[in-house]
């Protein structure tokens, strides 16, 4: 099969979250199981022109009342794979130090022009490379566009296309203008297809026109249909529920796997977990913590509501007066980031490492005894499967791929391979962090248990891959 993947971000070039990651490792799969795939993404700024190869030529880009504009096309190959992946090039949208946003986290105001012109462009690209696709493959609202273009303007494709939602929270809402740049036929701008609000929903539109939508776990595929998590898009959700389906992400073991972690102090196993207790003491002496007894409690990501932070804060008050010390690594929201460096100033046992930093997630990882992770949503979510690998078990709150990957704790069984909560409640956190480390140091037995059975879970990208191809070939059967 010919696949072209088309996002906004692709790891290890440009990555702000999950999608980065599946970026990178889906296409990989898919080639491992003999496919031919492609990924298209921009060339950020931060990307390197000198460690790409020049592709000669423009491409010639027609953006509608914009005009035709010229971009240039690099390329290279995702690390340890032979997938190729191309950059357009197009300084006035990508010379850019943020992806999305602007140094104060406001979104740029042409968002729409430019992931516009990477959609177009993708197309565009397929022609100048003389590849035909079998599967357009877009993925959230950045190229959304694809699967709608793709019936539209680029009809003479003759393929079919998939769109991934890798988070609803975020729809690409703009200015109806953008249907002139994509020069989409006005006749779609209605409440079935493109219009929301007045304005145009770039995700709405994919949701109408992809021939199959797949989102990233079945719990989420399932919550996205309900008010509580549809951000206004469930009914349309709903309406197209007959082509969705919930394919839970893989892991990258290469990257992720404690025995040849190349990040950690030292690296370990199940049957030979000392590196864990090194780890432990890195991390701590790191921070300036003290107790290498005492239950250490990490956290990564995104300082987002999403991530559940305002519970987190909610809860502060009650959780420093836990027999416990905290590692924080984020970046985010400014109040975020300001609250946490205040905590870490006035109490002994709280620090946070306001930034981004690979090294650093790695450590905590190993280093920390559990993981805290309590989203309000959770499309996937890819910390609590690595810390299930990593001996650290998750806390998490019952929602979308957290429920689907951890298994609460049976005190009486012993068995399962997490915490979690369902309410979203300072209490139900406080509670169930209060209940974890009642775990971690008066049932040593069960927390051992938890440990093992989470360290022999394995999620692949093979597994994912093959879910995924199910679904071309049943779009391509249709
Ligand atoms: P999301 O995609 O919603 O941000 P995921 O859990 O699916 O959440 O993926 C987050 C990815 O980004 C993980 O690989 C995680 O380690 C990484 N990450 C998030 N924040 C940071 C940070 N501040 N430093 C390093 N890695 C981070």
């Amino acid at each position: 099969m010919n696949i072209i993947f088309t996002a906004a971000e692709c790891a290890p070039f440009a990555k702000t979250g999950g999608l980065g990651d599946v970026a990178a490792a889906l296409p990989k799969a898919l080639k491992k199981l003999g496919h031919n795939v492609k990924v298209v993404i921009p060339r950020y700024y931060k990307i390197d022109k000198n460690s790409l190869e020049h592709i000669p030529g423009e491409l010639i880009v027609p953006m509608g009342s914009l005009g035709t504009l010229k971009a240039g096309v690099f390329k290279s190959k995702i690390p340890n794979s032979d997938v190729e992946i191309y950059f357009i090039d197009y300084e006035d949208f990508f010379g850019r130090n943020g992806l999305y946003t602007d140094e104060s986290g406001y979104s740029y105001q042409d968002n729409d022009i430019r992931f516009a012109f990477l959609s177009v462009a993708t197309f565009e690209l397929c022609k100048m490379l003389g590849f035909n696709p079998d599967i357009f493959h877009a993925n959230d609202w950045h190229t959304a566009a694809v699967p709608v273009l793709l019936k539209t303007r680029y009809k003479e494709f003759n393929a079919k296309s998939v769109l991934t939602i890798h988070n609803l929270q975020h729809q690409g809402l703009f200015d109806k203008r953008v249907m002139d740049i994509l020069q989409i036929p006005w006749n779609h701008f209605n409440p079935y297809e493109l219009e929301a609000l007045g304005g145009v929903n770039l995700l709405k539109g994919g949701i109408t026109f992809a021939d199959a939508i797949t989102t990233v776990s079945k719990k989420y595929a399932l919550e996205i249909q309900t008010p509580e998590f549809g951000f206004g898009l469930e009914g349309h959700i709903r309406a197209h529920s007959y082509k969705l389906y919930g394919i839970l992400n893989g892991v990258d073991y290469d990257e992720w796997n404690p025995a040849c972690d190349k990040y950690i102090a030292k690296n370990y196993d199940i049957g030979w977990m000392e590196g864990k207790k090194e780890c432990k003491k890195e991390l701590l002496e790191k921070f300036g913590l003290c107790g290498e007894e005492k239950a250490l409690i990490g956290f990564v990501g995104r300082f987002a509501w999403q991530k559940g932070i305002e519970l987190i804060a909610q809860a502060m008050e009650g959780l420093l007066h836990l027999d416990a010390n905290y590692v924080f690594l984020g970046t985010g929201e400014k109040w975020a980031e300001g609250f946490f460096s205040d905590i870490a100033g006035r109490y002994p046992n709280f620090r946070v490492y306001v930034g981004f930093s690979n090294e650093l997630a790695h450590k905590i990882e190993a280093g920390a005894d559990m993981f805290l992770m309590p989203s309000i949503f959770e499309p996937c979510g890819l910390n609590q499967i690595y810390s299930l690998r990593y001996g650290t078990p998750p806390i998490v709150r019952a929602t979308g791929g957290l429920d689907d990957t951890v298994e609460n704790y049976d005190p009486f069984l012993k068995k399962g391979t997490g915490f979690k909560f369902w309410e979203a409640s300072r209490d139900a956190l406080y509670n169930t962090v209060k209940w974890a480390v009642d775990v971690f140091y008066n049932d040593k037995e069960g927390f051992k248990n938890i440990v093992n059975e989470g360290m022999r879970k394995r999620f692949s990208w093979e597994r994912a891959a093959k879910e995924y191809l199910k679904v071309y070939e049943r779009v391509l059967n249709d």
